[in-house]
């Protein structure tokens, strides 16, 4: 690692993370719980963007990276410190990658995601009985530090859709969405099953690898 904490892969330098304070860019109190925890081996002293009184910046990009970039590019300038963000969601081959990133507004102001899971479910019966089931659940993980510098990985969990939906466990579309190689959805999986192959586990272990 050089004096500046920039270390040389090939062309790209990426920089690793001093301890010190790092801000969750989150209003989120269950993400910002999950998100501390799964730091909380490698000494940093989290903080969220609400107990800071950051203003939540609208989520204006075109892809989960650059909506994640853009949440933990403002928490950083705005704060000073260190700043990560994340961005996920649903994916149907079918239907040419939606929800995507609209994932959280399918579900409308009531965030109701048993009228969301509908949508997808009526959106691919419409296009036909023979209409392929594959889906991926995306995370973007974002890390942005105050001089400008920005970390990006993008994790991924690929499955297919069942209907009706099973399950209690998890939130979201877990209850539709089956992993590949498994016989139950994530709302039937014990949710450290889950959390130990999603899309949000494989972005945070490329995360750990590069930056820690
Ligand atoms: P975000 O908070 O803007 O990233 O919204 C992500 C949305 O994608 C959530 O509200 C869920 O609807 C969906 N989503 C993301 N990850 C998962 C998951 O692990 N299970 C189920 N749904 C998920």
């Amino acid at each position: 690692m050089s004096a500046g904490g920039d270390e040389q892969i090939g062309q790209q330098a990426i920089r690793k993370l001093e301890p010190g304070k790092l801000v969750i860019a989150s209003h989120n109190a269950g993400k910002v719980r999950e998100i501390a925890a799964l730091l909380a081996p490698f000494g940093l002293e989290v903080v969220s963007a609400g107990t800071l009184g950051l203003p939540e910046p609208e989520e204006t990009g075109t892809s989960f990276i650059a909506n994640a970039e853009l949440k933990a590019r403002a928490a950083a300038d705005l704060s000073g410190f260190p700043a990560l963000a994340d961005d996920s969601g649903l994916c149907v081959a079918a239907l040419g990658g939606e929800p995507g990133i609209f994932s959280a507004r399918w579900a409308g102001p009531s965030k109701d995601f048993n009228e969301a899971m509908r949508r997808v479910e009526m959106n691919l019966q419409d296009k036909g009985p023979d209409t392929g089931r594959d889906a991926h659940f995306i995370c973007a993980l974002s890390l942005a530090w105050p001089d400008g510098h920005i970390e990006s990985f993008e994790g991924r969990v690929d499955g297919v859709l069942v209907w009706p939906p099973r399950g209690e466990n998890g939130f979201g579309y877990d209850a539709m969405f089956q992993p590949l190689g498994h016989d139950i959805t994530f709302g039937e999986m014990d949710p450290d099953a889950k959390h130990a192959m999603s899309h949000r586990a494989d972005a945070f272990a490329q995360l750990v690898a590069a930056v820690f």
